[in-house]
């Protein structure tokens, strides 16, 4: 039998293929949304660059250069603009990284940066100037989170975050939860990712295997900003996740000219139900440096979550939630 050659096709067809051609030319995804460069106050960021999937920009809308999608990933020069009280370290992190690759900020939980990399680079990330190589982690540092694990019962989940915790190989996370699955007051890994956001084929038979070989509960928290963002391929991941009974929540960003309309914020809690998702969290900007155009006030914040109490069932109102640094658990508005 012949190897016949698969046509070429636009959209890469395995999530490695799709990592493998993600955009990183500004002009390339201007030319694909049929925009010209003169219509965009854009500028080329090298510290932090272009980074999206080809998935995410088809759901961008042609010829707009005010797509809410857009502006999250191409960097404009608002972000050179001196922003007051805005730093790189806005959380006091550092303060909460007692080893690398672990922050521990609240009792029963920890949150693990495995990786440094992610599908996309979002212009308001929290996380753009963390100290990513200071917090490396291999198969090498795993026995000094694991000895930091046990030597503190009182932690009952893992969060894995980022980075984003699906950039690795499904074997390596496997290893990994496995390796950790004699800690025994460990109950539950959290994953936050965007990965099935930006890439959705991510979400496999072959992942949701390997998270069943697990004795953990495991918990989903995806991260959506706009209604546009969902997908078809994203509720058939999200169906195969809830067969293994793994939840899939959502916390998104509260971003000016992206997600800070009532009607933008109601369409996108209905959509992600419509997708099998339910709502957590709606984060306030956190005051990273060159995020300030991103920025919504609390008065207008709280006016939001009003509005949408009345609009919206209890169950698909996100909890409006501020990092504050020193505080037990993140803050209500
Ligand atoms: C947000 C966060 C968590 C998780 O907080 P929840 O309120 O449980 O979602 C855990 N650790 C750190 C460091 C965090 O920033
Ligand atoms: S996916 Fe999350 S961690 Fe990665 S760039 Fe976006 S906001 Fe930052």
């Amino acid at each position: 039998m012949s190897i016949t050659q698969s046509p070429l096709t636009e959209q890469p067809n395995t999530w490695q293929e799709a990592v493998k051609q993600l955009i990183t030319c500004p002009t390339a995804l201007l030319q694909f949304l049929e925009l010209q460069p003169s219509q965009l106050d854009w500028q080329i960021d090298k510290h932090f660059p272009l980074r999206v999937s080809m998935s995410f920009a088809a759901k961008m809308q042609k010829a707009n250069p005010q797509d809410p999608l857009l502006r999250q990933v191409l960097s404009s020069k608002e972000e050179s603009l001196p922003t007051h009280n805005y730093t790189e370290d806005p959380l006091q992190e550092k303060a909460v990284n007692p080893i690398p690759g672990v922050l521990h900020k609240f009792k029963s939980r920890i949150l693990l940066t495995l990786t440094q990399s992610c599908p996309v680079h979002c212009r308001y990330c929290f996380r753009r100037y963390f100290p990513y190589e200071a917090n490396r982690v291999s198969t090498k540092t795993w026995p000094a989170i694991k000895a930091y694990l046990q030597a503190d019962p009182g932690i009952q989940e893992i969060v894995l975050s980022g980075g984003d915790p699906l950039m690795l190989p499904d074997e390596r996370i496997g290893e990994f939860l496995a390796y950790l699955e004699d800690v025994q007051h460990i109950k539950i890994i959290r994953f936050h990712t965007r990965f099935p956001i930006i890439i959705p084929e991510r979400v496999t038979p072959h992942f949701v295997n390997m998270l069943n070989q697990s004795r953990f509960k495991k918990i989903m928290i995806y991260h959506v900003n706009h209604a546009q963002e969902l997908c078809a391929t994203i509720k058939a991941g999200v169906s195969l996740l809830q067969q293994a009974q793994i939840p899939v929540l959502n916390q998104s960003v509260l971003l000016k000219d992206v997600n800070d309309k009532a009607q933008t914020l109601i369409d996108l809690s209905w959509q992600l139900f419509a997708h099998g998702i339910l709502p957590y969290y709606v984060h306030l900007l956190d005051a990273v440096q060159g995020t300030g155009h991103f920025a919504v006030d609390k008065t207008q914040a709280f006016a939001l979550e009003q509005s949408l109490r009345h609009h919206l069932p209890g169950y698909l109102v996100p909890k409006f939630v501020k990092e504050v640094p020193g505080e037990p658990a993140k803050v209500p508005l």
